[in-house]
């Protein structure tokens, strides 16, 4: 039996299948990730000690390509939560065309407790572990919660020596000096904010009528909280995993960013030049900061934060989901029924794997793209597939997130039959 994440995440798959024409099949073969390997990392400490850390791979469905995901250092890692975020990816790449199928990884560790020298040794050892399940036409990791291009780059190096070739289309999200793409760092919260801009003009509303609310200041949080900013929505509320910051008057993201940047931490700020100064503002918890009265809340963290628990207290009119599984299966009916819209992570934050598969042509090809070449790739793309997806949910007057689901669930349970092994079973 899959476990309990694992088992939510598939509650999607089963409401969706009751809308398109899906073979048995399909749904069934799709409950089960292809392949899971845990494995064991010793790493040299530097004092001297020898520590092991667990960690995993799971490639969740290959049946429309080499399978893709990123990998997550966090203390809360666990087979199933990566199992759960694998099943994500494999209908993030599906509704948004991509030619892959879904994996994930992680390791269960918290990263800000190890010096660079460690984490450079430890991300070796996991790709010394897992070379044998990874590749460039198998696995294509990237980076996740806590990892980041630096991270990429030593993976890369490491698959490559074991390989004896450089291989830099193993991993995307890369340094661009190691074959990078221009434009990946920021591609998850961009895509979001391609997303969040087509489905605002269905509803007619124009950026200065919208308060917004972002739950997370990393990679994704940040960057669609700073091009909110500059569209000219009213961004009240910000948050990191220590707390967040309220302002009725709306927040000057920049310099919250240049802030955290010099400081690491967060602060409502105003700056001049190099001199910031603390404004009016409320400190608020994450848990707050989800409740507030604003048109549209971003969860922008991790899995699992809008709950059968705390969704009744929810009053946004939208919610964006950048982080992948921020609501629960519980929480989706009961936000439907107060009658909040919510646009599913996988379509709001495929930005991210989207120009990943930009890196990893590019790493094929050797030939390197302009920025605005990513950029306007990236935009027809996912507006495209928002586009589709609305389309959808008004046919049938259901959920964006069931629209999502049946868009990849179509292309994924096409891709299974045209395999043509059902008549083989059958005999
Ligand atoms: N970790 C990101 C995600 O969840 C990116 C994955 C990738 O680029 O392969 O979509």
């Amino acid at each position: 039996m899959p476990a309990a994440l694992l088992t939510d995440a598939s509650r999607r798959l089963e409401q969706a299948a009751q809308y398109a024409p899906i073979s048995a099949d399909a749904t069934e073969r799709l409950k089960f990730p292809k392949a899971s390997l845990k494995v064991a990392i010793p790493v040299r400490m530097d004092d001297g000690s020898l520590r092991v850390f667990e960690g995993y791979r799971v490639r969740y469905d290959d049946t429309r390509g080499p399978t893709k995901g990123g990998i997550r250092f966090h203390p809360q890692v666990t087979l199933d939560e990566v199992q759960s975020l694998a099943f994500w990816m494999t209908f993030k790449c599906a509704a948004v065309n991509l030619p892959f199928g879904g994996a994930k990884g992680g390791i269960a560790l918290n990263p800000k407790t190890l010096s660079k020298f460690e984490l450079e040794r430890l991300s070796r050892g996991y790709i010394d572990a897992i070379a044998s399940f990874i590749g460039p036409d198998l696995d294509i990791p990237a980076p996740d919660v806590y990892t980041n291009p630096m991270i990429m780059g030593w993976m890369m190096d490491q698959y490559s020596i074991i390989k004896g070739k450089r291989s830099p289309a193993v991993i995307t999200g890369k340094p661009v000096s190691m074959g990078g793409s221009l434009g990946r760092s920021t591609a998850t919260g961009t895509g979001a904010f391609y997303v969040l801009q087509t489905m605002m003009a269905k509803y007619g509303q124009s950026p200065e009528q919208m308060t917004v609310a972002v739950q997370g200041f990393g990679n994704a949080g940040s960057v669609i909280a700073r091009q909110l900013f500059e569209a000219g929505y009213k961004v009240v509320a910000v948050s990191d995993s220590k707390g967040g910051i309220y302002s009725s008057k709306g927040l000057h993201i920049p310099d919250i960013q240049q802030f955290k940047r010099t400081h690491h931490t967060m602060q409502a700020v105003y700056c001049k030049d190099s001199v910031c100064n603390i404004v009016e503002h409320d400190n608020l918890t994450n848990e707050e900061l989800l409740s507030l009265d604003v048109d549209i809340l971003i969860p922008a963290a991790l899995e699992n934060q809008i709950t059968a628990e705390n969704a009744h207290s929810i009053q946004a009119k939208y919610i964006f989901e950048v982080a992948n599984g921020p609501v629960t299966a519980d929480a989706d009916i009961i936000l439907e029924k107060k009658g909040i819209s919510l646009f599913p992570d996988i379509l709001v934050n495929a930005g991210g794997v989207m120009v990943s598969h930009f890196e990893w042509v590019q790493n094929r090809s050797g030939l390197y793209w302009q920025l605005d070449e990513v950029h306007s790739q990236l935009s027809s793309r996912i507006t495209r597939e928002a586009e589709t997806i609305w389309q959808i949910a008004q046919k049938h007057s259901i959920s964006f997130r069931t629209a999502a689901y049946i868009h990849a669930l179509s292309r994924l349970s096409t891709a299974l039959d045209d395999r043509g092994t059902r008549d083989y079973y059958k005999s």
